[in-house]
């Protein structure tokens, strides 16, 4: 049973139905990010052969699973909906202490979760196919969707709940088995997940769950022969790694990777309200979302008033134990987080930008990896703070004489994933829409996304189908068209 109140959690794999260790019964140990002296979970380290277990297991249970009618394969998912809301605050609290988010955050994670997988459990009843015309008499033509078999779900830490749920419940609803490897830091969360859809009655090895490194399992499973589909959320270098070894095997991948998301403010004549949005979606859970606005870019003319609006809301910021109802801004996820967070701190300061607040880890009651949320302004667009992905509580604020030159610099970074424009201005806004090179675009509204609309992006932040809404099922089925001579 994953409870917090029996923490340490001790977590094990789960393989065809069964709750193991790691055959080598070597385990590692998860801290609470909020206070690093307080073990949250203890799970296996597991090896490649456990790997190569939980792959057997999937492709076995393939076999009935793929024959199960999509609309009684949907009503696993709802199941597990309604007992993941009839445990939703101890779920959201879980998810704090493993995490660090708020628990407000944690709680909306929760319910974004229940909200999606009930849509893709709908999504069961709409995955049809076509009917065309034929040049002969006698014949029909039709399209149908099918499973593709076992799929490899990887997954990060920044939202431990929600993300394997957006690979999970696709991939079951459309007849797929599963094997899910979370990220080896959010691994009771990992467990928890499978052990509702345990409660929910999924017969065994439809869904099996690997504890362990991405280096030794998560790579094993990504280069399994058995494996026809991997589904990934993570950082661009691992991303492209496993595209490189899917493209060996010419299967199909459905990568989520990084961000460095601007929103323009120009022409905006409430700036108040484009800061009231824009710091929200910085700095949720302490900057660590991949959709998280870490650059904005202002109207030179206005730059001093969007500094102060800023400043002024940033600092109101209390930081501390996600479980302690007055933080708004928890710990960062681990010491290397931190130390990522501190190192690009450093930077912007040796590159020349001014340090408008924060700029240090943050000191508290008990040992965690908190730091001030920061903000740099006068920083030249070719920064390293301003194209790389610090994925930390690190916003900073460029100008620009015109809105083309603001567009330009919103495209000149690798990543494409999302993008903000405050304008009231149509024309801006169209030139937002047509020119800004990112997969979700917001106009007049931070980067935040809904449970039923397509989830992805363009250039280094993704490759493949986008997940969730209607395009989830162009990654989890292959297409098959029938010419029927009947
Ligand atoms: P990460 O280091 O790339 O890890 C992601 C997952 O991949 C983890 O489960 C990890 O396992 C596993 N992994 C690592 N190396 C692997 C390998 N060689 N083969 C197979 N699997 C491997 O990313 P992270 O630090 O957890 O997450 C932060 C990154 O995720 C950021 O770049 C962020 O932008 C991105 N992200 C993107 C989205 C999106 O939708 N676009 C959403 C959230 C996060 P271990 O934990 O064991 O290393």
């Amino acid at each position: 049973m994953v409870a917090i109140k029996n923490s340490p959690i001790t977590v094990n794999n789960y393989i065809a139905g069964k709750w193991v260790p790691a055959s080598n019964n070597e385990t590692y140990t998860r801290e609470n990010p909020a206070n690093t002296e307080e073990i949250v979970s203890i799970s296996p380290k597991s090896t490649e052969e456990d790997a190569n277990k939980a792959v057997e297991a999937a492709h076995e249970a393939f076999q009935t699973w793929s024959k199960i009618s999509p609309i009684n394969r949907g009503k696993y998912l709802y199941r597990f909906a309604e007992l993941l809301e009839s445990e939703k605050n101890e779920v959201a609290e879980l998810l704090t202490k493993e995490q660090g988010k708020p628990l407000s955050e944690s709680l909306g994670e929760v319910n974004k979760t229940i909200s999606e997988v009930r849509f893709t459990a709908g999504e069961a009843s709409r995955l049809s196919g076509d009917t065309l015309p034929s040049e002969r008499e006698n014949v029909s033509i039709r399209t149908v969707r099918v499973p593709k078999g076992v799929i490899a779900a990887i997954s990060p830490w920044n939202f431990p709940l929600v993300t394997p749920l957006r690979k999970i419940a696709p991939a079951l609803v459309s007849g797929n088995t599963v094997v899910f490897k979370p990220a080896s830091i959010t691994v009771a969360m990992g467990a928890k997940i499978v052990e509702l859809f345990e409660k929910a009655g999924l017969p065994e090895g439809v869904l099996n769950l690997i504890i362990g490194s991405g280096r030794s399992v998560g790579n094993q499973i990504v280069n399994h022969p058995k494996v026809q589909g991997i589904t990934f959320t993570g950082s661009t270098g691992v991303g492209s790694n496993i595209y490189e070894q899917a493209s060996k095997r010419l299967i199909q991948v459905q990568l989520e990777m990084g961000g460095k998301n601007a929103a323009i403010i120009y022409d905006c004549p409430d700036i108040k309200n484009a800061i009231d949005q824009i710091v929200p979606a910085a700095f949720a859970a302490t900057g660590q979302r991949c959709t998280s606005i870490s650059r904005i870019i202002v109207n030179e003319n206005d730059i001093d008033q969007v500094v102060a609006a800023l400043k002024q809301k940033t600092d109101a910021y209390v930081i501390g134990d996600g479980l302690d109802k007055q933080t708004t801004l928890g710990p960062l996820v681990s010491q290397e987080q931190l130390e990522t967070t501190q190192k690009y701190v450093q930077i912007g300061l040796e590159e020349g930008a001014t340090l408008v607040t924060g700029g240090k880890a943050s000191a508290q009651e008990k040992q965690g990896y908190f730091h001030e949320p920061t903000i740099f302004t006068d920083v030249k667009p070719d920064a390293r703070i301003a194209k790389e992905e610090i994925f930390g509580p690190v916003l900073v604020v460029l100008t620009a004489s015109s809105f083309n030159e603001a567009l330009d610099i919103c495209n000149d970074t690798e990543y494409g994933l999302a993008a903000s424009c405050f304008t009231q201005n149509k024309s801006y806004q169209d030139l937002f829409v047509s020119q800004v090179q990112a997969g979700m675009l917001h106009v007049n509204n931070g980067t935040v996304s809904e449970s039923h609309a397509p989830f992805g992006g363009l250039k280094h932040s993704a490759i493949g189908p986008y997940s969730i809404g209607s395009t989830a099922k162009d990654f989890f089925t292959d297409l098959k068209v029938v010419y029927d001579a009947n």
